[in-house]
């Protein structure tokens, strides 16, 4: 058994998903589990209908919502004749859930909103596909992952019940490879014991078919990309950035934790767990080799760079002097669990403490204003952080040229650099 995983990318256009069955024909044949995202930009299209229903602008949630429609059902048009009705039935019932939410008001939080609106992209993207590959003569399974990804209520950041879930991975996935060689589903999206739906974090569909990859025992894992395969620097910022055709675990998870756009970071726990290989490959040229991840040491990686833009960095001062070592550092760190935010960078001195955070969602301020009963706080926004793995004098003198540093941390390894 594989599992395959397509990203929004790889589904944007009619081309492309028929780029996509193409690629299915070439690996006939064996058990596949196939996961695939919403098409294009339609997360983030949701994004919008979700803002605006919140915003209480019902009507312009509406036309929102209307173009999503409207997109999806001229690509199933597009792709489907003799399927076409039915799917176009299963697109509607998808969009009569959305409506009937949209016709309410919100008394709820916004995440729980967010994700009962933005979890559809997925189920619409694989109703088409699904459809889409039983027309061209490629036996498939359907299923709603809702109905086997179970989660808890933290809506927005799920995090996955695994016991739970294995359990239906085991008593209602497996048996279906019997009857025919491709389950389709979505990744990114699961649901409470409630039955509200969930999403897992944005990029989630990579993790989901980790998830599914341990679960099932895959014999390897495989994310299609509208890359060659991973690159050791986005190529979109530097145009001198190279493909790396091996990487282990341990690489990847550090790359992905600092802000590489490559994979989700929660995707490697699973596959290292059972060491199941995961192959990055072009979507475009299948023929191309791509990168593999797996768990050998690898020698001689080029500096691997990694910029995440948006940083914020706090500055914490104990207010009655007393040692950060001795309390400070354990109620900051129970912070952060509380507002669920994570340190990309600490500093600490004998009374203060510096921290460099993703700023979004207000998390800032929150914490800014928690942490002043403890300590005198400042906080610096619009901040870079630049991680270099592997790094030498040359890469980091043409990184940090014209920048002011903010802050700087180096072990032999990694240098990063907070940066104005
Ligand atoms: N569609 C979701 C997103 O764009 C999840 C994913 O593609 O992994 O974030
Ligand atoms: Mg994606």
């Amino acid at each position: 058994m594989n599992i395959f995983k397509f990203g929004g990318a790889s589904v944007n256009s009619v081309e492309r998903i028929q780029q996509l069955v193409s690629i299915l024909h070439v690996y006939k044949g064996g058990k596949l589990l196939i996961v695939v995202s919403a098409m294009g930009k339609t997360t983030n299209a949701l994004e919008k209908v979700a803002e605006a229903f919140y915003g209480g602008h019902k009507d312009e949630a509406l036309t929102l919502f209307q173009q999503i429609k409207d997109t999806h059902l001229t690509t199933a048009k597009y792709l489907l004749v003799k399927n076409y009705l039915a799917a176009e039935a299963q697109l509607k019932d998808f969009f009569t859930e959305v409506e009937w939410l949209l016709h309410d008001r919100p008394v709820r939080d916004y995440d729980y909103y967010y994700d009962q609106i933005v979890c559809v992209g997925e189920l619409l993207s694989t109703s088409i596909i699904s459809a889409y590959l039983a027309e061209s003569g490629i036996d498939n399974q359907w299923i709603d992952v809702r109905d086997i990804i179970r989660t808890d209520a933290n809506f927005r950041d799920a995090a996955i019940d695994l016991t739970f879930t294995q359990q239906k991975v085991s008593k209602e996935i497996l048996p279906l490879f019997d009857e025919s060689p491709i389950v389709l589903t979505q990744g990114f999206i699961g649901s409470t014991s409630d039955n509200e739906s969930t999403t897992l974090g944005r990029e989630g569909s990579d993790y989901t078919a980790a998830v599914f990859a341990n679960m099932l025992d895959a014999e390897s894992q495989t994310i299609w990309k509208d890359v060659e395969g991973v690159m050791n620097a986005d190529p979109k910022l530097f145009p001198e950035a190279k493909i790396i055709r091996e990487l282990n675990y341990d690489e990847v998870i550090e790359m992905a934790y600092y802000g590489a756009q490559v994979i989700h970071p929660k995707t490697i726990k699973p596959l290292q767990n059972k060491g199941i290989p995961l192959y990055v490959k072009c979507f475009l040229d299948a023929t191309l080799p791509g990168t593999v991840i797996h768990n050998s040491a690898i020698k001689g990686l080029p500096p691997i760079i990694v910029l995440k833009q948006d940083q914020a960095l706090i500055h914490l001062h104990s207010k009655d002097f007393s040692f950060v070592g001795e309390t400070g550092v354990e109620r900051l760190y129970n912070l952060f669990g509380a507002i669920r935010i994570k340190p990309n960078l600490l500093q600490t001195g004998a009374v203060s403490l510096r921290v460099c955070l993703d700023d979004r969602s207000g998390k800032i301020e929150k914490l800014a204003l928690s942490a002043a009963s403890l300590f005198d706080v400042q906080v610096e926004k619009g901040l870079t952080l630049l991680t270099i793995r592997h790094y030498d004098a040359d890469v980091l003198a043409r990184h940090t040229a014209g920048r002011q540093e903010v802050l700087r941390q180096q072990t032999k390894e990694t240098v990063q650099i907070l940066m104005k």
